[in-house]
């Protein structure tokens, strides 16, 4: 079996690149080792720039009504102080990742010149020639270019001897799916000891997606019981006490950790990494599946250019670059407020401030 392109990995980056790959008449081979749909912790909401890319992609309407809008984010300090801003342009969506990845799955798989493996953990990956071999349970292919698209610990960057590079502060996220809680048209943030919970307002009755961030420390003395850490750390936050008293699961808590490692290499030859498997932007920042599916996008176009022989080596790693750069930077800043209460204070007065400054940054 023989394709242009390889992608490994059909979360929303996988997705998208298969996607626009198609779109320029490529041939893709996209490659999963899990069952869809499947479950992936995560906050669930996609912020404005990544929802634009949905559209581009013609799955808004699928996913709207998968979905719920949001049009901000609020947060909430442990003294209760509170800030909130609206997206300049733009409104977020949320939608379970189960229903959001079958349906990126399930449009790329349409498209012709893409043919979806699933199930399939590939048991090699390496460069063979000016191209690379996966070899697959039930044989092998070749493909000219592969795209690594296998989340944060990525298998297939790791077989092409790529290292991983950790973060300084190692940080794990807990998920979890919520009934009995209401909530508006806002994500809320509210900032925890060691931490941070989110509430995304999800479709259904009272229904919201909760995603706990914590550094390791805290983790390693409470992750060994998820569920009963999830309450017990989330409760601890006096305003979020009251907002989850009537609250129950809806769905298993999941764990994922850490969070924010990324690949020491972006491209290198006939690969490129994109998304997670690039590197993960800490999930404070809510915007991992708009870079996942802007940088499956950019992915895609460096793939497609290399194919016809105008690719730049480095181009991509630039390019990227300045895509993931500015959500960084917020991402350090955001981390400095959630640790120091100080810093918090005088960011929530600033923001009540300046509503839409942070808006703006985070929907861009
Ligand atoms: C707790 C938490 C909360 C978050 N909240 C938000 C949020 O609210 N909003 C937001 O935008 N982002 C959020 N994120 C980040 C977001 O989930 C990720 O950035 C996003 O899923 C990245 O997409 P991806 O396609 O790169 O990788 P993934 O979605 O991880 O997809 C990778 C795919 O690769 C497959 N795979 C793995 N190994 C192999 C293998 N060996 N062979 C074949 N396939 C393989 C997996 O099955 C999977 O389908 C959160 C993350 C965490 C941990």
């Amino acid at each position: 079996m023989t394709f242009d392109c390889a992608i490994i990995g059909a979360g929303p980056a996988g997705c998208a690149a298969a996607m626009y790959l198609a779109r320029a008449g490529r041939s893709v081979a996209l490659i999963d080792r899990a069952a869809f749909p499947r479950r992936k912790a995560c906050g669930e909401g996609i912020l404005p720039a990544g929802v634009a890319v949905l559209r581009e992609l013609g799955v808004y309407e699928g996913a709207e009504a998968l979905g719920r809008r949001f049009s901000g984010v609020a947060w909430t300090t442990r003294d209760g102080r509170h800030a909130r801003s609206r997206f300049p342009h733009g409104q977020g969506l949320a939608v379970p990742r189960e229903d959001l990845d079958h349906l990126l799955l399930r449009r790329a798989a349409e498209k012709r010149g893409v043919r979806v493996f699933l199930n399939t953990a590939p048991l090699g990956v390496e460069r063979a020639g000016d191209g690379v071999r996966v070899r697959l349970p039930n044989g092998t292919l070749r493909a000219e270019r592969l795209i690594a698209a296998d989340g944060a610990a990525s298998p297939s960057l790791r077989a092409l001897g790529v290292p991983r590079r950790e973060p300084e502060l190692k940080r794990y996220g807990l998920a979890a799916r919520l009934t009995g809680v209401g909530s508006g048209d806002f994500v809320e943030v509210f900032l925890i000891d060691g931490g941070e919970v989110y509430l995304t307002p999800l479709p259904g009755d009272r229904r919201v997606s909760a995603a706990l961030l914590l550094e390791r420390e805290t983790l390693a003395r409470d992750f060994s019981g998820r569920e009963a850490a999830f309450w017990r750390l989330a409760r601890a936050h006096p305003a979020l006490r009251t907002r989850l008293e009537r609250a129950s699961l809806d769905a298993p808590v999941v764990g994922l950790g850490p969070l924010a490692s990324a690949s020491a290499r972006w491209e290198d030859g006939p690969w490129l990494a994109a998304g997670d498997a690039a590197g993960a932007v800490d999930p404070l920042v809510g915007d991992g599946i708009g870079l996942a599916l802007r940088g499956g996008r950019l992915a895609a176009e460096e793939t497609a250019a290399a194919l016809a022989g105008s690719g730049r080596p480095g181009g991509y790693t630039r390019r990227r670059r300045r895509l993931v750069r500015p959500k960084e930077r917020l991402a350090r800043f955001a981390l400095a407020m959630s640790r120091r209460p100080g810093l918090a204070r005088w960011t929530i007065k600033a923001l009540r401030a300046f509503p839409s400054a942070f808006s703006a940054l985070l929907a861009d």
